[in-house]
């Protein structure tokens, strides 16, 4: 059997720990045979980024811009106990972080349904995209107790040194006051990478915001949507038969309760925050879940939503069995290998990548599958692999 070719490489970002034993397997196993594989390897394994001062990294979110597509392995986010582990140089940043920073990205969550794993809200039939505002509002805060009586007021010095000012409250008591901020450049970035990503998925797009009630701070969202939409999308969304719906937060929770999914769901970032969770832990698992950074020019970076499994993976050095989920890290290669081969019209490299999906899916509809979902699934008498042999048996499908 002759294998599917490449023509442009994907940015490959190896990580840490149990995710990048499954790395390996899922290259070797699903991936190699089948592809002739081009890629341009990054290692974000921790070692590597101490022995590079994080250069790689850099490097990585680089190559991004210039090929486009990466798909990235969890990796570890250094704390106090990792400085020891790994005898860092450094506690360096995460590795996220510093790629989202430089790509200036939106990361899109979003549920894998498989029947079997039913999600609590019954008439929740599609998956429902997150899509998470990562900057500003309460995440860089200013905030002070007040103590008692007193006046406290917003203060806008211009660069002219005029100030405007803006009663905040007369206190006559002790109480607690917070200022907060967002930028309209940020905003405008968000709101491309949600008009792009919804085009791209072909999915409507739903924004909600508090603007009735924060005339100034809520409603500058509400505008900047709006103005973008029609501006740049409006003319796209209505060739592709999508909608740009836009209601206040309250009525969208209401109204996301009782729809069937299939669309995105565009958050402030304390919403995001909170939905994001709600809405992952109502469809099953978080090792059920992919995870995409779409930037406003264009790139795509593919990843799982969970982390690199530490638990596992320290039984896994002791020579113990693990039967960790693979599935998250399968998607992040197929979503990123279905994006390279859209932009370099390699229908074959598209189809493989929905094949692997196919065969994923059907392997645990069929009983087979790794513990975490054998704990919750709805089908009867489920076979629990382990982390080779669920692997294996996507495998045996495939073929
Ligand atoms: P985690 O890796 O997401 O795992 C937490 C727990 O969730 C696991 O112990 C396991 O539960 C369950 N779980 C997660 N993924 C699973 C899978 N694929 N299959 C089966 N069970 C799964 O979070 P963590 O252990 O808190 O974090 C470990 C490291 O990951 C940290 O160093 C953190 O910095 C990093 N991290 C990286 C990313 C990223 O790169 N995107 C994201 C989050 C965290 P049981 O132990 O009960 O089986
Ligand atoms: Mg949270």
């Amino acid at each position: 059997m002759s294998k599917i070719g490449m023509t442009t490489p994907l940015v490959e970002m190896d990580g840490d720990e149990m995710t990048r034993i499954l790395w390996k397997m899922i290259k070797e196993e699903l991936l190699l045979p089948f592809i002739d594989l081009k890629t341009e390897y990054y290692d974000l394994g921790l070692e590597h980024r101490n022995e590079t001062n994080d250069q790689v990294t850099v490097d990585a979110a680089n190559a991004t811009k210039k090929y486009g597509v990466a798909v990235k392995c969890a990796t570890i986010t250094p704390n106090g106990a990792r400085m020891d582990e790994y005898k860092l140089k450094e506690m360096w940043k995460s590795p996220n972080g510093t790629i989202r920073a430089m790509l200036d990205g939106t990361v899109f969550r979003a549920p894998i349904i498989v029947k079997g794993i039913e999600p609590c809200v019954r008439n929740w039939k599609k998956p429902i995209t997150l899509a998470r505002h990562a900057y500003g509002d309460v995440y860089k805060n200013a905030e002070m107790v007040i103590p008692g009586p007193g006046k406290v007021e917003l203060v806008y010095t211009a660069q002219d040194g005029s100030e405007t000012r803006e009663l905040v409250h007369e206190f006559k008591g002790s109480g607690i006051v917070q200022g907060m901020h967002n930028l309209d450049a940020s905003i405008e970035s968000f709101a491309r990478s949600c008009f792009t990503y919804a085009l791209d998925t072909h999915q409507d797009l739903w924004f909600a915001t508090k603007d009735t009630i924060s005339k100034k701070y809520d409603h500058n969202f509400k505008d900047i949507f709006q103005e973008i939409y029609q501006g740049e999308f409006q003319e796209k969304f209505e060739k592709a038969g999508l909608t740009y719906f836009y209601t206040l937060i309250d009525d969208a929770v209401a109204r996301v309760m009782k729809a069937e999914g299939g669309f995105i769901w565009a958050c402030k970032n304390y919403d995001g925050d909170v939905m994001s969770d709600m809405v992952s832990s109502a469809f099953g698992s978080l090792a059920m879940m992919t995870s995409v950074l779409v930037s406003p020019q264009g790139y795509f970076e593919y990843e799982a939503a969970h982390g690199t499994v530490q638990r596992h993976y320290y039984k896994h050095l002791k020579g113990e069995e693990t039967s960790t989920n693979s599935v998250a890290t399968i998607f992040a290669w197929t979503g990123a290998l279905r994006k390279r081969g859209e932009l370099d019209n390699n229908q074959e490299l598209v189809d493989f990548a929905g094949r692997l999906e196919k065969a994923t899916l059907e392997t645990i509809e069929g009983g087979q599958m790794t513990k975490d979902l054998a704990l919750i699934t709805s089908i009867p008498n489920p076979t629990v692999l382990n982390s080779r042999d669920f692997i294996l048996a996507i495998r045996d499908r495939l073929n």
